[in-house]
């Protein structure tokens, strides 16, 4: 049977296109090239303890509207829960705790007080914060062009942020959005993070926490909302060619050799993929990213101890390797009391990635040590590296211009993809946001 749409690629961006196209009664197919759907968004058991294991660690915030709407359409927004005020918990191994902590309080007087609070810096510094504040309440029209072409840091220079604002708050929450070295990437990007979590509602700025593993929060209840919809969904079956006559695509060629047509088409593969697949559009296609998106890669290393070495449910740390430390065991309410799980993340890894996983698995242990001194009487029971290699695209100051819009020049077919023109860098609300934007542009085309 042909369905109205095919679906290239099962990640968060697929898999959200064809929930939207599935509640309206659109038939759809999603084919996806590996054995396991969710692409950058999944999670597996891990065999010698029995966990969840996701693939890195995903913070997600109250400002995620798209996947908030994604998780109550399939059911599993009890799954993750929202914090009720934005804590996050700053560990130095000198300089001791600190925390971001923005009482009840209308926004953005709540990010106000939070920041007046940071007892890692000093008052002054403090108060220079008030400048980032005050500039991201200005018309995105008059501040996005003067800022288009600067790094991260060259726009807090400007704004007169000493280096310890930098190094103690904007750089983990620059690094953790946009997953590059703040000297290198977008200050427009970073603008547009820093309005969507702050100048809305108190509850965007809140975290955002998964109770349980990746697959189980989206992957799962999304299969099982598009099958129950009549969707088809099929794994191990990679497309490998597209098929044009003229502005039209009429069908393409999985690596099970069958050609399968489709009366609209949606791309929901990485730029890296989708740019080869492509080429036989004749300049149709429309975009062309070659050279301006590189990947960033993302290393997550996975602790067992046998026994309890921290409290609290996640921290960031300052002035070491590890970026945060999650404690898994706390956050999946296990019952086991005896040992603890903690995920530890490294973003923008490039110059660790290459490194030797017991190798790294040292370096978390060094900076653990540093910030809980009970990991010294621990026993390390178990470990798992993971690394991805290309987790986010690097984004670069005027990277934007480049990345296409949903609609391509080709009358029937729409992308999809975290790396499309979402507004947002690499996430799973961009992600999300765009598999909604294609189906609205499928939607339409079919007549709906
Ligand atoms: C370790 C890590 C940590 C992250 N942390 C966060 C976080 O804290 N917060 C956040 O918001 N985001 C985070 N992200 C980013 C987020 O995971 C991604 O932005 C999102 O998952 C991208 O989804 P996508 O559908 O655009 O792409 P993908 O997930 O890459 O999906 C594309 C799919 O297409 C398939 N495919 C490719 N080529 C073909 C083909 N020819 N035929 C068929 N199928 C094909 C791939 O196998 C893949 O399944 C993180 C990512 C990683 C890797």
């Amino acid at each position: 049977m042909k369905s109205d749409v095919l679906i290239i690629g099962g990640g968060l961006s697929g898999l959200s296109t064809a929930v939207d196209l599935a509640s309206q009664g659109i038939s759809v197919l999603i084919l996806e090239q590996r054995p396991h759907l969710g692409g950058r968004t999944y999670s597996f058991i891990d065999e010698s303890t029995g966990d969840a294991v996701d693939n890195g660690q995903h913070l997600m915030m109250g400002c995620y509207h798209a996947t908030r709407w994604l998780l109550s359409t399939i059911g599993s927004d009890h799954l993750a829960t929202l914090q009720p005020n934005l804590h996050i918990e700053f560990l130095h191994p000198d300089r001791g705790r600190s925390s971001l902590h923005c009482p009840a309080l209308p926004a953005p007087l709540h990010l106000l007080a939070g920041l007046m609070r940071l007892r890692n810096l000093s008052l002054a510094d403090r108060l220079k914060l008030l400048r980032v504040g005050l500039e991201i309440r200005k018309n995105p029209r008059e501040i996005e062009p003067k800022i288009a072409s600067l790094t991260v840091h060259q726009w807090l220079d400007a704004l007169g942020q000493s280096a310890e604002n930098k190094k103690y708050l904007w750089d983990i929450i620059a690094i953790g959005s946009l997953n590059d070295d703040p000297k290198e990437v977008s200050a427009l990007l970073f603008y547009r993070v820093l309005r969507s979590a702050f100048l809305g509602s108190r509850e965007d700025s809140s975290l955002l926490v998964s109770r349980v593993g990746l697959t189980e929060l989206f992957v799962q209840p999304c299969v099982d909302f598009v099958r129950s919809r009549g969707g088809e969904i099929m794994v191990n079956c990679g497309v490998d060619e597209s098929i044009f006559d003229g502005n039209r695509l009429i069908g393409v060629r999985g690596s099970d050799g069958q050609i399968r047509e489709a009366r609209a088409f949606v791309s929901a593969i990485p730029w890296y993929a989708a740019s080869p697949l492509f080429s036989n559009a004749g300049g149709r296609q429309g975009w062309n990213v070659n050279g301006h998106l590189q990947p960033s890669p993302i290393v997550t290393i996975n602790l067992w101890f046998d026994r309890i070495v921290m409290d609290q449910e996640f921290v960031a740390l300052l002035d070491t390797r590890v970026h945060w430390v999650f404690n898994k065991s706390k956050m999946y309410g296990s019952t086991v009391s005896s040992r603890q799980y903690l995920s530890l993340v490294i973003s923008g890894a490039a110059s660790l990635v290459a490194m030797d996983s017991r190798d790294l698995v040292t370096v978390a242990l060094e900076d653990l040590s540093r910030v809980f001194p009970r990991i010294r009487g621990a026993e390390l029971v178990h470990s798992l590296v993971v690394k991805e290699k290309r987790a986010t695209f690097s984004p670069r100051p005027g990277v934007e211009e480049h990345r296409p819009a949903s609609k391509t020049q080709v009358e029937n077919l729409f992308l999809a993809g975290d790396w499309t023109d979402t507004g947002y860098p690499a996430t799973i609300e961009g992600a999300v946001l765009s598999g909604r934007k294609a189906a609205e542009g499928v939607a339409k085309f079919l007549g709906r």
